[in-house]
Order: structure tokens, then C-alpha cells, then sequence
């Protein structure tokens, strides 16, 4: 598998970068997704700190059920009051490859819900990165290679930048099991050589 991560690791600026990345939510006819491997951040109002001392080992991937990358973005930029179900991941990745990044890896999103790791660990937002995968989540609609490669380029650059021990499907992590189930039908086997452990399906216990 080529691995194009060189111009993907340049781009995932941290919040303390000199240079803000950050741009507002463009209207819906500015919209343009960025293309393949690269990545705008659009900042999701939904999100607040991690716990002090938190230690980020997970990586959780969904699906977003939601067809494309601008409506998900849209999606992650209702906010509260008004939104009573607000929710963000950290990156957002287009059937294409292009990567939306909506919240700071340093910052919590909010994508896991009532959760608990392989290890037991609960609420796994506080030490997670939260990534979603634009797909219909119906087992049918597929993961583009383009996609996965740029899921693949982010997971190799959080794994350069924190002591991640552990790939998981949301559906594995959800409490109670069977509250989620995405991201359905994926190709876990294509990010074998990445050589985390990964955990997805249902959690049997
Ligand atoms: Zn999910």
C-alpha cells in the first residue's frame, strides 16, 4: 500500500501554529471539498478541554450516514442552545479523500457518546480522536481507496503524536451494545499493517 502521508502530516497544524487555519463555514455556494489528502479546518463550536492528564490512545472511526462532507460540516457547526444534540468529530474525511478537520486533537470532540474502550475505560471521548468517514453506513455504500488511504495518513500521524494503542469502531464502544453501528461494512483488514490493534463489530461480554 503507498503510503502519500508527507503533504497530509504538513497540513494537520496544531491549534498553536503561528499561521491560524482556521476559516468560518463557507456558504453553501463557496463550498468546494479540498481534494484528495488535503485538509481545510473548519472549527466546530462543539467541542471543550480534555480532562487534565488525559492520555489519548484511541482512535474511533465512524461513519457519518450523512452523504456528503459539506453537510456533515454543516452538521458539526449546530450548536447549543439551539442544537440539543450537538455533535463534532476531530477530522472528517469526503469519499475522495479530501479531510475536513473540525476540532483540535488537543481539544475533546464530541463523536463517541456513552462509551467504553477495550481496556475499560468509559466515556471515551475525554481520550480519544474522533474520525468520520463520509459514507451511508447502510453495509452497500463503499469506502473508496482514496479514503481510506487518507483515513490511514491521519491514523499513522496521531500515532507519531500520541501513545495510540488501540483502533475501534464506534459500534464496538457504544454502551449499551447496539446503540450505534457504524461504520458498517468497512475494511478493517486494510489497516492491518498499520499495526494497531483494532476492535470493532459488536462487543461481546
Ligand atoms: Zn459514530
Amino acid at each position: 500500500m503507498v503510503f502519500t502521508g508527507f503533504a497530509l502530516a504538513a497540513a494537520l497544524l496544531s491549534s498553536s501554529d503561528s499561521v491560524d487555519p482556521r476559516i468560518p463555514m463557507p456558504s453553501k455556494a463557496d463550498w468546494k471539498d479540498p481534494g484528495y489528502l488535503k485538509l481545510v479546518w473548519i472549527q466546530s463550536p462543539n467541542r471543550s478541554p480534555r480532562p487534565e492528564d488525559t492520555v489519548i490512545d484511541t482512535v474511533v472511526v465512524h461513519s457519518t450516514v450523512i452523504n456528503t462532507l459539506q453537510l456533515t460540516t454543516e452538521v458539526f457547526q449546530r450548536g447549543e442552545p439551539d442544537n440539543k444534540n450537538p455533535v463534532s468529530a476531530h477530522f472528517t474525511i469526503g469519499r475522495d479523500g479530501s479531510i475536513v478537520q473540525n476540532v483540535s486533537t488537543f481539544e475533546k470532540a464530541w463523536h463517541a457518546g456513552v462509551s467504553v474502550g477495550p481496556a475499560g475505560i468509559k466515556n471515551l471521548n475525554n481520550s480519544s480522536v474522533g474520525i468520520e468517514l463520509v459514507n451511508l453506513n447502510d453495509g452497500k455504500d463503499p469506502y473508496p481507496e482514496a479514503q481510506i488511504q487518507a483515513l490511514c495518513g491521519i491514523i499513522a500521524e496521531m500515532k507519531r503524536r500520541f501513545p495510540i494503542k488501540y483502533i475501534v469502531s464506534h459500534e464496538y464502544i457504544a454502551v449499551p451494545v447496539g446503540r450505534k453501528n457504524d461504520p458498517k461494512g468497512f475494511p478493517w483488514e486494510k489497516l492491518k499493517y498499520l499495526g494497531l490493534p483494532m476492535y470493532y463489530g459488536q462487543k461481546m461480554d
